[in-house]
């Protein structure tokens, strides 16, 4: 049903130049030492020299110890949050002008663990990316259902909610810097990853999604990630998808080897 879009759109496809992606989030993972092996590991493999963007999203301490080993245009630097507000009492918090002082170029907004073990509901992470924006980051945006979303059949709604509460407050110059990101929840961390069908479906209906609410540009401009136990033996499945532009890796993202294999795994 939902490929259809991609059918009555492929002729406008090739005029699309729509980013490929691979993203590491490292979640509270690495010591410093850990986190400089692994980025030169990665930097210094020439199969890795491609057109593909990556992004890494260490936690906020080791960001400005390792910004200075991915100092070109290859790597690019990203926080895994930031608070919507400016400065003030927030205690523990990091603003999104933090995160771009420290040399961040992007910042990862909605992940599943931040809505699920800190609250943050869809008013607070339209705010974020509104500070994230005026502090001109890049905004890796993460939508996805449950398990009990996805058994009882109600995903799409589910993530076409989480896409209209938070996108309506932006417009179609915002959606420039922003990229999504497909999590379903029950594939985070679990090692069952969604069918290429399943990924291909819901890609297709975001894009539609956004084509609706922002035209087709838009729609066509938008790379949009898939994440949610990828790894170097299901990502080129994926990636064949024609929706899915790219990775946002967790576990997979904190090994070299495998990390480079996912990033080479474009056709
Ligand atoms: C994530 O947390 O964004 C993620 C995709 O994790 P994993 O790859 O480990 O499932």
């Amino acid at each position: 049903m939902f490929t259809e879009f991609l059918i009555q759109e492929c002729a406008y496809d090739n005029m699309s130049n729509r980013k490929k992606i691979i993203a590491g989030n490292w979640k509270m993972n690495l010591s410093l030492p850990e986190a400089k092996n692994l980025i030169q590991e990665i930097i210094a493999n020439p199969k890795n020299k491609n057109q593909v963007t990556k992004i890494f999203f260490p936690p906020f301490l080791t960001i400005p110890i390792v910004s200075g080993l991915v100092n070109n245009s290859d790597y690019f630097m990203g926080a895994q949050n930031c608070h919507e507000q400016v400065s003030g009492a927030y205690t523990g918090e990091v603003s999104a002008k933090m995160v771009s002082e420290s040399g961040c170029t992007y910042v990862l907004i909605g992940h599943s663990e931040r809505r699920q073990f800190f609250n943050e509901n869809n008013g607070q992470l339209t705010q974020k990316i509104k500070s994230a924006l005026e502090n001109n980051l890049h905004v890796v945006f993460c939508v996805g259902e449950s398990l009990l979303d996805r058994k009882s059949e109600k995903h799409f709604d589910s993530v076409g909610i989480q896409l209209h509460e938070v996108l309506q407050n932006f417009d179609a110059t915002d959606l420039n810097k922003i990229v999504l990101a497909y999590e379903p929840v029950w594939a985070i961390g679990t090692g069952e990853t969604a069918s290429p069908l399943q990924a291909q479906e819901m890609h297709a209906f975001i894009r539609r999604t956004i084509k609706e609410m922002f035209g087709i540009e838009a729609a066509l401009q938008i790379s949009i990630l898939y994440g949610g136990s990828c790894n170097a033996t299901n990502a080129r499945e994926l990636f064949a998808c024609p929706d899915v532009d790219g990775g946002l890796i967790g576990g997979a993202s904190l090994k070299a080897y495998d990390f480079s294999q996912i990033i080479q795994s474009f056709s």
